[in-house]
């Protein structure tokens, strides 16, 4: 027989009883344990198997209904660790890409969110996230040498999130009934060709469209080639064409490319002006690179966290660039990155938070809520309606870790990756560091044929296309091999590090495999091991491309 349900069971209790709590205590436990029972230091996937056939997800859709009766929780907790198994996991083997571990303290201030639930759209709904995000706001705009009283910001979605407001705020900027009328399509905006893609869909999202998208030229170190921005903005005023806005990326999410933001800032007020032009909007994309500002205070003489003279010199070189920041009208720092918080946890600033407000609704438009005689915060400039309290996942990262937490952590991975070069460098000669100027969390390297041509050939433009896509397609190879390994160690690759002139007079991109510093988890002595299998994947992709050339009847690889 079945207990009555009462429905007041699947719910945190409304008195603080300690029955509820212990049950929650115990469910939650629950998970911990169970994921706890499927980590192996030694493996980038959790336990268990997965059989993902090519019908994989199509079985899962003919699969799932909803059940008639509810499943009771302890059940539920079974079937949600069952969705862990053979899951990436931050090990000291997870060297991908820009995706971090959720930190505890990231995770307790998400579970803390979760227990009061407030709508951040309005500080009635949300006071506890409206209070953090206020907070955080006044944080980071320190940080960065924004004066608080001045700026403003909220938490979004993402860096995408962020570009894609700063766009909409330059828009505002030039032409102020665009809100009503639309967006004329004089309007141009600027990016390296390191650029994450992200404006590229935002020139989409606001009706510009991707045409009005100028790529400027990147040098060698990823960086943004301002010559090439100022003959671009240049070449779009004479077709009668504006510049409203510039994202100058501030960490590229490749290489660590880093864009110079003072430079970009005094070449777009010089162009503009000489034709009697407002200046663009200015957007640092600093999404995963700003948490390196956090340097800004370091005192590099003293070095009281006695840091490697290789290391001190990386953060001092980064932190050279990080420092102009707070040139930029408006930047992003996406805690999900380097901020140690679990997604979605993503924080636009502006330096100047009258800009949010020619993004605002009319009172008139917000009948529900805002505006009224109570509550002094309502977000109505955002895209989004209700909104997660983030930033209170972000506040606990930032009380928890500190500045010196974050210096700390900053630079293991500078260390960890600066222990790579070298050992890479020493042990496979024949795999070629690409951005050596970059000295981050980042990596790129990149391997030649046998008696192929150089990096430096690449760069110069001395190679043909046939050249370059022979290397890329050894690369390719390279990316394959690791990749079918990627539960021993799981390594990130790129196709499209620097685009590079051809002897032949096209351009091309040059594919390279990536090591990224990512996980507390990777330490210095681990780097050996990892450069031993790398070494042997290596020689692995060598030996089989000979084999194909020889049985196959073609000459090297890719043709
Ligand atoms: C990750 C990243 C983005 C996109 O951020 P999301 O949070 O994934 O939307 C944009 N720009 C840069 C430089 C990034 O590294």
């Amino acid at each position: 027989m079945r207990n009555t349900p009462d429905v007041r069971q699947w719910f945190p209790s409304d008195d603080g009883n300690p029955d509820k709590r212990e049950l929650m205590m115990r469910l939650i436990g629950q998970i911990l344990t169970g994921a706890d029972a499927l980590k192996d230091p030694d493996s980038v996937y959790l336990k268990g198997t997965k059989r993902r056939s090519g019908s994989f997800y199509n079985d899962l859709l003919l699969e799932s209904e909803i059940p008639g009766q509810g499943v009771p929780m302890e059940q539920v907790g079974d079937r949600l660790l069952e969705l862990l198994h053979a899951h990436p996991y931050h090990t000291k083997y997870f060297l991908t890409n820009i995706l971090p571990m959720a930190s505890i303290p990231g995770i307790l201030g998400m579970i803390t969110a979760f227990i009061v639930n407030g709508n951040n759209l309005w500080d009635v709904y949300g006071p506890a996230g409206a209070e953090a995000e206020v907070k955080v706001i006044g944080m980071m705009s320190k940080l960065v040498g924004y004066d608080p009283l001045q700026s403003g910001g909220y938490t979004s979605w993402g860096g995408q999130g962020a570009i894609f407001t700063g766009l909409r705020i330059a828009i505002s900027k030039f032409v102020p009934d665009a809100m009503a009328n639309g967006v004329p399509d004089r309007l141009y905006a600027f990016c390296s060709e390191a650029a994450h893609y992200s404006l590229f869909k935002s020139m989409e999202a606001t009706g510009l469209g991707s045409r009005n998208l100028v790529k400027v030229r990147t040098k060698a170190d990823s960086s943004m080639d301002v010559a090439d921005l100022c003959d671009k903005m240049e070449s779009v005023i004479r077709k009668g064409g504006v510049p409203v806005y510039i994202v100058a990326t501030t960490g590229t999410t490749d290489a660590l490319g880093i864009d110079n933001v003072r430079e970009i800032y005094e070449a777009a007020k010089a162009v503009s002006q000489a034709h009697g032009l407002k200046r663009p909007h200015i957007h640092a994309d600093s999404a995963l690179g700003g948490f390196f500002a956090f340097f800004n205070d370091y005192d590099f003489a003293a070095n009281p966290l006695a840091l490697q003279p290789e290391t001190l010199k990386a953060l001092q070189t980064i932190q050279g660039r990080m420092t102009h920041l707070g040139m930029a009208d408006s930047l992003c720092f996406d805690f999900q990155k380097l901020g140690q918080t679990p997604y979605l946890t993503s924080l636009l600033l502006v330096k100047d938070a009258a800009d949010l407000r020619l993004l605002d609704l009319d009172p008139d438009e917000t009948p529900y809520v805002g505006h009224r005689g109570y509550g002094q915060y309502h977000t109505g400039y955002t895209l989004e309606c209700s909104r997660m309290a983030s930033s209170i996942s972000m506040y606990s990262a930032l009380l928890a870790f500190g500045v010196e937490g974050y210096q700390r952590l900053l630079a293991q991975f500078v260390d960890v990756n600066l222990a790579f070069r070298r050992e890479l460098a020493s042990q496979i000669p024949e795999a070629v560091i690409v951005n050596p100027d970059n000295p981050g969390l980042v990596t790129l390297f990149r391997i030649y044929p046998g008696g192929g041509r150089s990096f430096r050939e690449e760069l110069s433009g001395s190679c043909t296309l046939t050249e370059i896509r022979q290397t890329n397609a050894l690369n390719e190879k390279l990316f394959e091999t690791l990749g079918e390994r990627r539960d021993r160690m799981f390594f990130g690759d790129t196709k499209k590090h620097l685009i590079v002139p051809t002897a032949d007079g096209g351009h091309i991109a040059l594919y390279a495999a990536k090591f990224f510093v990512i996980s507390p988890y990777t330490q210095v002595e681990h780097v050996s091991g990892i450069v031993r299998y790398l070494k042997e994947i290596i020689a692995q992709v060598y030996e089989s491309d000979e084999i194909q050339s020889d049985t196959g009847g073609t000459v090297g690889v890719g043709a």
